[in-house]
């Protein structure tokens, strides 16, 4: 597992020093607008602890961190009103799943029919 890098973006949104475009926030996460929007909406969802994966989540984040996570991922789509229609949640892991910023996140896309679930 790679080890934590501190200077990420995401890390650094966190430390309140990059801004974002917040659309949700509690004890456990911070959510906002991706800055290259693939979809009408297309939130990201991070928890505030530093992990590097979901598999780095998974495997260090207490009970406390992985519900409230979670909660919060249901609370932001009934929010945004994509719970309705549906939408795709997706966690880019590492070098094959082109992960490109070191601190997990959860993409949340909907707001229109989302196309294959795996490009070629
Ligand atoms: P991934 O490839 O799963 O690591 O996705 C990283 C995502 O972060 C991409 O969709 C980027 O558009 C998005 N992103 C990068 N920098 C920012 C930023 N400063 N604010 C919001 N989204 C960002």
């Amino acid at each position: 597992m790679p080890s934590y890098d501190d200077n990420n973006i995401f890390a650094k949104i966190l430390r309140g020093e990059i801004p974002c475009d917040k659309v949700y926030e509690d004890d456990y996460v911070l959510a906002f607008n991706d800055i290259s929007p693939q979809a009408p909406v297309h939130i990201l969802v991070i928890p505030k602890g530093k992990y590097v994966s979901i598999v780095d989540f998974g495997a260090k984040a207490s009970a406390e961190e992985l519900a409230g996570f979670y909660a919060a991922v249901s609370k932001i789509a009934q929010e945004k009103g994509i719970d309705a229609d549906g939408f795709r949640s997706i966690a880019n892991t590492g070098s094959n799943g082109g992960q490109e910023v070191p601190h997990y996140h959860l993409h949340l896309l909907g707001g229109r029919r989302i196309g294959p679930m795996v490009s070629k």
